[in-house]
């Protein structure tokens, strides 16, 4: 059994071979720059004082600043946060992100603890890093992960901005935050919306899907969820409005399960409702949860933690194609076993992107200092509603309302930053399949992930001159 960090270099070692860096400079790339392991007190709301065991990793400053999420988790440990941040560099480079990668982890269960009591850890963890210079809109900046959101991340905008008195930029110190504190419009939906463009181009891809036995397009394909978290939640919703029939989701306390399918939304007010799954209306509830994973379906989304399919429990597995949404959610030997069984695992090092290219979204918005769109929105409504009136005037027709409003539009930020989502899942999927498809050698798609990121590292270091 590998650690999880011995799991990503295993699997990019085996991209390696596929490469010509030398192997001085594969180290490089492979290894973690720095580790920042830190123990802080806080007192909790019985007067009692708890020593808070807490990492940030940055694994690559080839681009900076460094990137990646914070977890609050009661499982973290340095090996964790070493893993996710490699995965941050790679995933950044395949997307084509200008930024290093990096992670953030918090060894706490948040539901243990008051609002008030992980206020006072998250502004604390952020003090710490504001003392060791690990974190700053040029330096190091984080975003939400399994078991933070927005709410943290406004905790530690507020803090850097307070230590920091002054920097114009504080704003782009972290992303995720809400609106109201200098977020974007769409990121908290960014992860779960990219798992789905980039699921749907392997699924229009007609080559692809013959070789699987499959037909063409997200309609009609039968989707199993595991996690209603931020990520699985806005996977289920797109698949589902996008005509995929989502036959079941699971949660840690058990699965629902309808073939008729199961609206997300609906079970995520039941389960806010009643603390859990069960007991859902029109649904079969499978007590143990991790059973929902090996149900027949077409495509299988694991959106919830690592490791969660192994050697064990991957024959079991009937999916003809797993979305990696969660960060290392297959083990190495479950690789080895879908490679032999013909199933595709479309990688989370680029899958699950949607969230760090928002992020980047919102970082340029921080840094520019204006929203999207709000320059050229009303001159664009204006160009496109004399053109258009010049078209009827000319040709003697009118244009449908339904035609003209489409027409006029000028773009929100919402548009240009879905529009720029689909745009960079799409052409990461075409590059990392192109790749795979030109070295028949490669076995899988995560190796061709990998190959693709290693080779645009690679060039950005001897770019930099440290290997001519
Ligand atoms: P989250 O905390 O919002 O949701 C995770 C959900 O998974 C929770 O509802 C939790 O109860 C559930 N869960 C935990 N253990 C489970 C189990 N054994 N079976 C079923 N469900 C279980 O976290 P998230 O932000 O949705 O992150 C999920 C995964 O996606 C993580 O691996 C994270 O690293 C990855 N990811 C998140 C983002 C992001 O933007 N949030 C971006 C990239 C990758």
């Amino acid at each position: 059994m590998y650690s999880f960090f011995e799991s990503v270099e295993r699997s990019f070692d085996k991209a390696a071979e596929f490469t010509k860096w030398d192997k001085g400079l594969l180290e490089q790339i492979k290894a973690c720059n720095s580790i920042y392991s830190m123990r802080f007190p806080v007192k909790m709301d019985d007067g009692r004082i708890e020593v808070i065991e807490a990492y940030r990793v940055q694994h690559s400053q080839h681009k900076t600043p460094c990137k990646g999420g914070i977890r609050f988790s009661k499982e973290v440990n340095q090996d964790e946060v070493m893993a996710l941040a490699s995965l941050m560099t790679y995933k950044c480079a395949i997307v084509n992100v200008p930024f290093g990668g990096a992670k953030g982890g918090i060894k706490i269960n948040p539901r243990n603890h008051s609002t008030y009591e992980l206020e006072k850890i998250t502004r604390r963890y952020t003090a710490e890093l504001v003392k060791k210079n690990f974190i700053g809109p040029g330096i190091d900046v984080p975003a939400p992960d399994y078991g933070t959101g927005e709410r943290e991340m406004a905790w530690i905008v507020d803090t850097y901005a307070s230590l920091k008195p002054g920097e114009i930029d504080a704003a782009g110190c972290v992303t995720g935050k809400p609106i109201t504190q200098g977020g974007v419009h769409g990121r908290k939906e960014a992860t779960g919306l990219g798992v789905f463009f980039g699921v749907r181009e392997v699924c229009n891809n007609e080559t692809v899907m013959a070789k699987l036995g499959l037909s063409t397009g997200i309609s009609g394909k039968k989707v199993v969820v595991q996690g209603l978290g931020n990520v699985g939640y806005h996977c289920a919703k797109f698949f589902r409005e996008n005509g995929a029939i989502v036959i079941a989701i699971a949660e840690y306390e058990g699965a629902v399960y309808s073939e008729a399918g199961i609206n997300e939304e609906e079970l995520f007010k039941h389960r806010n409702a009643t603390g859990s799954v069960k007991d859902f209306a029109g649904s079969t509830f499978i007590a143990k949860s991790a059973e929902a994973l090996e149900l027949d379906c077409d495509i299988l989304i694991p959106a919830a933690l690592e490791n969660v399919i192994d050697g064990n429990n991957a024959p079991r597995i009937k999916a003809k194609i797993i979305g990696e949404a969660a960060n290392g959610p297959l083990t190495p030997e479950a690789d080895e076993v879908f490679i032999a069984k013909g199933t595709l695992v479309i990688p989370d090092m680029y899958l699950n992107a949607g969230g760090v290219t928002v992020s980047y979204f919102e970082w340029l918005k921080n840094l520019s200092h204006v929203r999207y769109g709000r320059l050229e929105k009303r001159f664009t409504e204006s160009m496109n509603h004399h053109i258009l009136t010049e078209i009827e005037i000319l040709t003697g027709k009118q244009a449908s309302t339904r035609a003209r409003n489409l027409i006029e539009h000028g773009a929100d930020e919402i548009d240009l930053v879905h529009s720029g989502l689909e745009e960079t899942m799409i052409s990461a999927t075409q590059e990392i399949m192109d790749i795979w498809h030109a070295n028949p050698a490669i076995p899988d798609m995560r190796t061709a992930a990998y190959v693709c990121a290693i080779d645009k590292v690679g060039i950005s270091y001897a770019e930099l001159g440290i290997f001519p």
